[in-house]
């Protein structure tokens, strides 16, 4: 099956293809009619950004779209930065700067506190038009500081009791194994396929 990915992140891009394997194709919008549009990601659920972004590329393309969208959750911040998680420390804050802004929120925060999780929603558009979507999380504790070189985002950050280290220390294999990405993806690809 091919599909446009409703995103300019190559890295994103990269990651589903390799969690989806050889049975998907994906090429980003940029390769499409839709290269360069802007999309106004003003939902307030990961769901319905998920939605906008899929129905915007494919209200151009007409071709089987998926979009992505997810963010971190962070307990001891109600929930927060959720879907501003991209822009948690300002529009077009960069990964370190929203790293710094998560760590000063949670300078008072005991380690027992510190419980967050990525979340991942989904949305497929199908060739003729019917949209589906699948969700997936990754549960973990935010650190007190950075550890491991691999990965984006938050994953210096965020850490994972189960392989008892930080995402950005688990070679890519690992993190596409367990990652709420992979997760919804896993999802997607047992909806599509029944
Ligand atoms: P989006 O889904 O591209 O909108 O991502 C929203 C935000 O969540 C960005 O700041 C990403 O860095 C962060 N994020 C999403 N997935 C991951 C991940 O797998 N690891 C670390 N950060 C992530």
């Amino acid at each position: 099956m091919k599909f446009v990915l409703a995103s300019q992140n190559k890295h994103k891009a990269k990651e589903i293809e390799a969690i989806l394997g050889e049975d998907f194709e994906i090429i980003t919008m940029d390769e499409t009619s839709a290269r360069g549009i802007e999309i106004d990601e003003n939902g307030t659920t990961f769901e319905e950004n998920a939605l906008i972004k899929a129905r915007a590329v494919y209200n151009i393309t007409h071709m089987p779209t998926i979009a992505d969208d997810s963010g971190i959750c962070v307990d001891f911040l109600g929930g927060k930065p959720g879907v501003h998680t991209a822009r948690f420390a300002g529009e077009n804050a960069t990964d370190d700067e929203n790293i710094d802004k998560l760590l000063a929120c949670l300078e008072t925060a005991a380690a027992e506190q510190r419980n967050a999780h990525f979340s991942c929603v989904i949305a497929v558009i199908l060739e003729d038009g019917k949209e589906k979507t699948f969700s997936g999380r990754c549960d973990g504790m935010i650190l007190k500081e950075r550890c491991g070189d691999n990965g984006f985002g938050y994953d210096p950050v965020f850490y994972v009791p189960e392989y008892k280290c930080s995402m950005a220390e688990l070679p890519a294999r690992v993190k596409n194994s367990i990652s709420h990405r992979s997760r919804a993806l896993d999802a997607m690809m047992k909806g599509l396929t029944k």
